[in-house]
């Protein structure tokens, strides 16, 4: 039998072992028995990949080549995050379930074996890593044809517990240095399973944007004593006018330089590091603005939303004093029939240009009628 553990809300969580030796975890809003065998023949799993430097930004590439052959928009019958049914043997061996995780089948990085250690830096010279990390894909509901925004309140609870406790644990993995829970919708932005689900992407390196965000915010709090996200949601607080939605405990606002046509940025009012901080009101009350949130950027033009959303934490060893949480929504989508593409400026320069104005934006979100 797997392990079974409390967690707030009421939550179960039952870990079950995969045919191939992959942990499955069931997170409940009630007890369940959950006991079914994966009866899927065994097959070898992928070998671990590299990290190759870019030694002209500096910055770390996981070179992952076996995630070529995964499957690509499979048809609902052959949907792999479908529960298990009659001839249709999925990654999920139960007949239904409510959120599941579960190690990702094929894994840009995977826990190393012995001792690791991300090579030093060193120009064109820099050893080759191993892509050292883990990859988990976390479904939200059984059902196929649904979305974030469908999702009960009840749900959205067991998913916050569930990301909750995938931070806390995965944070204690050595080699682990940030954990960055998102989903991606829509095809696009490259989503290959139309499924409901996000993916739990921890890293043995600082991402380049969050090492940007820490050294933003290290410099700041050298220059004032302050944090810096603080006094953004500050601002926000102040102008009002980019923001979408708000409660007693979270507040959701289009940033001051939103990059992407509809970006929205949800923060709890109580700053905290990560997901492990937020108390027993603030996960209570993240459900509805989150629904909110999501049901806003639908209802813009009447059509679903391609997006990312991503939770920004601070990374799990440095920066925990100068970096917060917050979820990070961005939709390419700029009107009906139009997409942003990032072109020349934004790929090669990394430099956007965004064509509405975040105020323009935000007061869309806030007209659409729920
Ligand atoms: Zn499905």
């Amino acid at each position: 039998m797997g392990q079974s553990k409390k967690l707030l809300a009421g939550v179960i969580r039952n870990d079950r072992q995969m045919a191939d030796a992959r942990t499955i975890r069931y997170y409940d809003s009630s007890p369940h028995e959950r006991a079914a065998q994966d009866q899927r023949p065994v097959e070898a799993q992928p070998p671990i990949g590299e990290l190759r430097l870019d030694p002209l930004v500096n910055e770390w590439v996981a070179m992952a080549a076996h995630r070529q052959s995964r499957i690509f928009l499979p048809p609902k019958e052959l949907c792999p995050l479908c529960p298990t049914t009659g001839d249709l043997l999925t990654e999920i061996p139960e007949s239904d379930y409510e959120v599941v995780v579960f190690d990702n089948r094929s894994p840009s990085l995977r826990a190393p074996i012995g001792d690791w250690a991300l090579p030093d830096q060193v120009g064109p010279d820099t050893d080759t890593g191993t892509a050292a990390g883990k990859c988990e894909v976390i479904c939200f509901t059984a059902e196929h044809g649904n979305s974030f925004k469908d999702l009960s309140e009840q749900r959205v609870r067991v998913l916050l517990e569930a990301w909750i406790d995938r931070t806390e644990e995965l944070s204690k993995e050595s080699y682990i240095q940030h954990i960055a829970p998102f989903e991606n919708r829509g095809e696009e932005i490259g989503v290959t399973i139309s499924h409901p689900h996000g993916q739990i992407y921890a890293y043995s390196y600082l991402p380049p944007r969050v090492e940007k965000m820490l050294a933003a915010a290290t410099t700041y709090k050298k220059q004032t004593n302050k944090i810096l996200f603080d006094e953004v949601v500050a601002r926000e607080i102040k102008d009002k006018v980019r923001i979408v939605a708000q409660n007693d405990r979270w507040i959701a606002f289009v940033p001051f330089a939103a990059r992407y046509p509809f970006e929205i940025h949800v923060a709890p009012r109580n700053p905290v590091a990560d997901l492990t901080g937020l108390t027993e009101q603030d996960r209570a009350a993240y459900a509805p603005i989150a629904l909110e949130v999501m049901k806003r950027l639908d209802g813009v033009f009447g059509v679903e939303m391609a997006y990312i959303a991503a939770w920004h934490q601070a990374p799990v060893r440095v920066g925990r004093d100068v970096l917060r949480l917050h979820w990070q929504i961005t939709s390419v989508r700029r009107a009906p029939g139009k997409l942003k593409y990032l072109a020349g400026s934004e790929s090669a320069m990394g430099a956007f240009i965004m064509d509405v104005q975040p105020e323009q934006s935000a007061a869309q979100l806030r007209e659409v009628i729920l």
